[in-house]
């Protein structure tokens, strides 16, 4: 009788649980409760308490969500234009950053990288990189790869084509005065697209890169989760989003911590890490 009565509590203490975890999303509101791995000191830099460092469609959390078909269908629709992974054929994987730079992650994520010999592909946003040049003059100092991801990080299917355009070129000006090119590969705020933007970024030679895993990092999961999310995703031609840079809401802790086991452990696997113009045979700039 007794043993029956626990299993019993024991049954409705899980049963609450589960309904508490699915109404509060608590795993994917989890904020790892660690300060900041801010080098110096924990207060942000000047330039982020500035206005121009906020994304201009407001938080990666409130935009994303968009079906995963989408993409697919645009890949399929447009095969030299618009890629999410590159050939099967190649234990090949390219690393991807969005949203930088910044003063606390994005330097932190090319130390590891350093350490590892590894190169990967930042998405940068023109207003940051106006703030953080030096970050940026860093980023293809070490061999990484430089890519467009507009000037205000705005959700661009909510724009009409001239400000479309504009978003682009003008990010293009602010990072060919940094880095001495103009990036060939542009990387959509949010992933949000459609056919329509497709077309109209046409005109601006650049290729649209997209992604095939992603880390979910920007709902500041912990590292664990970061590193699951990709490892349990990854295959050849894997091309994996991650960020450099957060907002108020998105804790990258997870990010930093996760990376260099990402590494050895796809290294162990013999995954060599390219950047997305090697691994999608393609020029980085125009
Ligand atoms: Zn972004």
């Amino acid at each position: 009788m007794k043993k029956k009565t626990m299993v019993i509590s024991l049954a409705v203490v899980f049963s609450l649980l589960a309904v508490f975890a699915f109404f509060s999303e608590y795993e994917l509101r989890f904020v790892p409760n660690k300060p900041d791995l801010r080098p110096e000191g924990n207060s942000p830099a000047p330039q982020e308490l500035d206005k121009q460092f906020d994304l201009r469609g407001g938080s990666e959390r409130d935009n994303r969500g968009f079906p995963q078909r989408e993409i697919e269908d645009l890949a399929t629709k447009y095969p030299d234009l618009f890629y999410r992974s590159g050939p099967l054929d190649e234990k090949r994987v390219a690393l991807t950053f969005d949203d930088g730079p910044d003063s606390m992650y994005t330097p932190q994520i090319l130390d590891i990288l350093k350490k590892h010999k590894v190169k990967a592909t930042f998405f940068l946003i023109g207003n940051r990189a106006e703030l953080f040049p030096d970050v940026v003059k860093r980023i293809k100092k070490e061999g990484h790869i430089i890519g467009n991801h507009s000037m205000n990080h705005p959700n661009i299917v909510k724009l009409d084509k001239e400000e479309t355009i504009k978003e682009i070129e003008e990010c293009e000006k602010v990072l060919e005065e940094l880095v001495e090119y103009k990036p060939a590969l542009f990387r959509s705020p949010y992933g949000s697209l459609d056919s329509e933007k497709v077309e109209e970024i046409k005109e601006l030679d650049v290729k649209i890169i997209a992604w095939n895993v992603d880390s979910l990092d920007w709902k500041s999961l912990t590292a664990e989760q970061v590193k699951t999310n990709i490892l349990e995703n990854v295959n050849e031609g894997s091309i994996i989003l991650q960020h450099s840079s957060g907002s108020e809401e998105e804790n990258l802790t997870g990010t930093v911590e996760a990376l260099e086991d990402v590494i050895k452990t796809l290294k162990k696997e013999k995954y060599e890490f390219v950047t997305v113009d090697e691994l999608l045979d393609l020029e980085y700039k125009k």
